[in-house]
């Protein structure tokens, strides 16, 4: 599948809860082409909270942080990770790694 482009910003508000924007992580997902292979997590979308294992659950959005960060097109230094709570494509900083504001740069003393 060819990969798409993204801009930063936040993709799933925190607003929403965890498990709601798991569940939506994982279509969008799905949707560009990763493959759930998880057999616990295979009725996701019909599943409740109480009904799923959430370590499994948390696991997958851990990998797939990295896999929408290997799979999509972004500028260098910009990753698919939790920012308070929302997900979403945030830019870090090339020399520490902290996540700045693009506008604004890195807020780390050292690194200005
Ligand atoms: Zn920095």
């Amino acid at each position: 599948m060819e990969k798409q482009r993204y801009d930063v910003g936040c993709y799933f508000d925190g607003a929403f809860g965890f498990f709601h924007n798991a569940k939506r992580i994982i279509s969008f997902a799905e949707e560009l082409g990763w493959e759930n292979l998880a057999e616990e997590l295979r009725h996701l979308p019909v599943m409740e909270e109480d009904e799923i294992d959430m370590e499994i659950l948390v696991e997958t959005i851990d990998e797939l942080e990295e896999w929408l960060t290997d799979n999509t097109i972004h500028e260098e230094n910009e990753f698919w990770c939790w920012s308070d709570g929302d997900f979403g494509l945030w830019a870090h900083c090339g020399e520490c790694g902290e996540q700045i504001n693009k506008e604004e740069g890195c807020p780390i003393e050292s690194c200005q």
